[in-house]
C-alpha cells in the first residue's frame, strides 16, 4: 500500500540526474545569456523527497541565477554543488551576478517581492515553503563577488 504524506509521493532522486534536467530545461536561458555552469555533483547523491517539488524549487533557483547574470559583465558563472554531511544533503548554487541588497535580503523569500519588469515574486516563496514541508532549511548570501542559496535536507528520521 502506498501511503500518501505531507510531501506527497516521495521517491529516491539522483541530486545530479535532476540537474542534468534541469540543464536541458534551462538550456536556450543559459545559452542566451552565455552563463558559464558548472556541476559538481557525485553519481551516487540521493535523497528521499518529492521529485516534481524539488525539481521545481532547484529549477527556481537555477533561473533566478541566470536572470541576475543579465545584469552583469562576462563572465558570468552558476556553480552548482552538492555533498552530504552526516546528518543532511546539502546543495548549494552560487553565481558572480550583482549582490542582493543588504535591506532585500530578509525579504526576497516573502510572496510577491519582486525586483523584475515582470517578475512574480512567488518563486522564492514556494521554494521556502517546499524545502520547509521536507524538514529542510532555504538560506541566501550575497556579496560583490558572490550569490549563494544553499539549501540544507535532511536524511535522517524520515517516516515514508
Ligand atoms: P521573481 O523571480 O519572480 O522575481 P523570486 O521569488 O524567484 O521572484 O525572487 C524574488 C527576488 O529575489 C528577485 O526578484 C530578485 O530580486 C531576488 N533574487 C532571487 N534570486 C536571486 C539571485 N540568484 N541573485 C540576485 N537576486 C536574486
Ligand atoms: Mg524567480
Amino acid at each position: 500500500t502506498s501511503k500518501a504524506g505531507i510531501n506527497g509521493k516521495q521517491e529516491t532522486i539522483s541530486i545530479k540526474t535532476l540537474f542534468n534536467e534541469i540543464q536541458q530545461l534551462s538550456y536556450p536561458s543559459i545559452v542566451d545569456t552565455d552563463v558559464n555552469v558548472e556541476i559538481d555533483i557525485g553519481a551516487e547523491l540521493e535523497i528521499i523527497a518529492n521529485r516534481d517539488e524539488l525539481k521545481q524549487v532547484l529549477l527556481n533557483l537555477f533561473i533566478n541565477s541566470i536572470d541576475a547574470l543579465k545584469h552583469k559583465e562576462k563572465p558570468r558563472n552558476l556553480f552548482v554543488k552538492c555533498w552530504s554531511e552526516p546528518d543532511e544533503l546539502v546543495i548549494t548554487l552560487s553565481n558572480n551576478g550583482p549582490a542582493i541588497a543588504s535591506e532585500n535580503i530578509k525579504t526576497i523569500f516573502e510572496p510577491f517581492f519582486t525586483t523584475k519588469e515582470l517578475g512574480t515574486g512567488i518563486g522564492l516563496y514556494v521554494c521556502k515553503k517546499i524545502i520547509e514541508k521536507h524538514g529542510g532549511i532555504i538560506k541566501c548570501e550575497s556579496n560583490d563577488a558572490l550569490t549563494t542559496f544553499s539549501l540544507y535536507l535532511p536524511t535522517n528520521g524520515r517516516t515514508m
